[in-house]
């Protein structure tokens, strides 16, 4: 087995060692990560400049780009095979309800799902690692990654996992469920006098929805979420059928 193992956080961070370490009797892990903190970048994909790769040590890369480059490098020109598994985390925080849009810990499975490679994306709920917890949630990662290599994913389908911090009290097959950022935006002063902005400065909270990724979490759950790409809103499609959007063009 071939599983490549990525992240968000940076090639050094210990999320993506715990889980790269636990996965090693399964097969030949690599490791492809960006270089530095790479967080919130969501799917982006390098296209302006050129993209380094630094083998740190065998089947460790560092990448001066996003996950999703990290995923694309991996698969098209650092591995001379297709990856069995790709998997992406440990994730120093939890990737829940519309955080998925942000994650490059999410989007980088959502590329492999992309390449129709079997994915994980895996995110612990904490702001610090504690040893333990870490430990534990890559024995997690470890076991999911045992089954999706035995089972294989349905088509278009990667799996979004989220771990809570302190006693786990089961897993539970969850949707993606909705969060409320409130007011994130920290502004102060530089020593210059100008202001600066900083993003997600404030407390962030979720909509109580049972069955939800977020409401599992709360509940002291480990979150298994299925996702796929497409993102047309079906509902609305048929609501907007009313629109007759032939009346918006110009007569000829
Ligand atoms: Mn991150």
């Amino acid at each position: 087995m071939l599983i490549l193992v990525t992240n968000d956080d940076g090639v050094r961070s210990p999320g993506i060692r715990a889980l790269a370490e636990a996965l090693h009797d399964l097969g030949r892990v690599v490791v492809i990560a960006p270089d530095r903190n790479r967080s919130a970048v969501g799917h982006a994909l390098t296209l302006e400049h050129p993209l380094r790769a630094e083998e740190l040590k065998t089947d460790v890369f560092a990448v001066d780009g996003t996950p999703t480059d990290c995923v694309n490098l991996g698969v098209h020109g650092l591995i001379q095979a297709t990856p069995d598994l790709v998997v992406s985390g440990i994730n120093l925080g939890s990737n829940v309800g519309d955080d998925i849009t942000y994650s490059g810990t999410v989007c980088a499975a959502m590329e492999a799902s992309l390449m129709g490679l079997p994915a994980i994306a895996v995110s612990l709920d904490t702001r610090q690692f504690k040893t333990e917890e870490l430990l534990g949630a890559a024995r997690f990662s470890r076991k999911l990654a045992m089954k999706v290599l035995q089972s294989g994913l349905p088509t278009d389908t990667f799996l979004n996992v989220n771990i809570p911090s302190g006693v786990c009290r089961g897993v539970r097959l969850t949707r993606q469920g909705k969060r409320k950022y409130g007011e994130a935006i920290v502004c102060k002063q530089d020593p210059r006098g100008r202001n600066y902005f900083w993003i997600g400065g404030g407390d962030v909270g979720y909509e109580d929805i049972p069955g939800s990724d977020c409401n599992a979490l709360q509940d002291g759950l480990i979150s298994v979420t299925p996702l796929h790409t497409n993102l047309t809103n079906d509902l609305s499609r048929q609501e907007l059928t009313g629109w007759s959007l032939d009346s918006l063009m110009e007569k000829s």
